[in-house]
């Protein structure tokens, strides 16, 4: 054999073993659930994640409910382009853009219980199996909303609803009920170098 044969074989002897490693951990896992999902961390992705998570959904056609907590005003290219989806997603901006915005505390409560209202309406929905609350980590981390309740509420969930939550600072007792979390590091961010939201990738 030359060498270029003996690293070859060498090679694919390691790849034999490695796949029947894996092979063996993928038949391990064998539950079926629906997931509570966290995107959290300083860093970008978050929104942007739990949208990729509903293009998925979609494409296996199932039907899918968003929630905005926050940013009402914004108008974003993912509204624009999810609309042509028509009525396979249920879509709702209730946030008032609030925290340092609107100045009204007794506002934000109102709008957020207004959209954990809406929220509670879209998990009890049995045509909608993926469910996206945007932004809802920054309505607790204000206590804007009773966090026992809304924790409860996503352990009561039925069992093939998945549900996205997105924002900085998930509180730890949200994190503890979930089954994914991601923290995003900001390892470098262009606002920084004062360039400033651009459209397509910022809204
Ligand atoms: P995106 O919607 O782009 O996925 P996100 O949901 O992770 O972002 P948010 O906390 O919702 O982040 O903030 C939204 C806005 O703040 C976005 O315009 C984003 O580019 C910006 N942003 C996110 N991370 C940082 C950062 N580390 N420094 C400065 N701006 C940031
Ligand atoms: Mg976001």
């Amino acid at each position: 054999m030359t060498d270029a044969e003996t690293e070859a074989a060498r090679h694919r002897e390691k790849m034999e073993k490695r796949k029947a490693v894996q092979d063996a951990e993928v038949a391990e896992k064998t539950i079926e659930k629906g997931l509570l999902i966290v995107n959290t961390g300083p860093g970008k992705g978050k929104t942007t994640a739990a949208l990729g998570l509903m293009l998925r959904a979609l494409g296996h056609g199932w039907r899918v409910g968003v929630v905005q907590f926050i940013k009402g005003a914004w108008d974003t290219g993912e509204k624009h382009a999810l609309k042509t989806f028509g009525d396979r997603i249920d879509w709702h901006t209730l946030g008032e853009g609030f925290t340092w915005e609107t100045q009204d505390k007794a506002r934000d409560i109102a709008a957020a219980e207004h959209a954990w209202a809406k929220a509670l309406d879209l998990m009890a929905d049995p045509t909608i199996r993926l469910v996206v609350l945007d932004e809802l980590n920054i309505a607790l981390r204000y206590d804007y909303l009773d966090l026992d309740a809304v924790v409860a509420a996503f352990r009561a969930r039925r069992p093939d609803l998945h549900v996205v939550v997105t924002g900085r600072n998930a509180k730890p007792a949200l994190i503890e009920a979930a089954d994914l979390v991601t923290e995003m590091a900001s390892v470098k961010h262009h606002f920084a170098a004062g360039v400033k939201a651009q459209v397509g990738i910022e809204f």
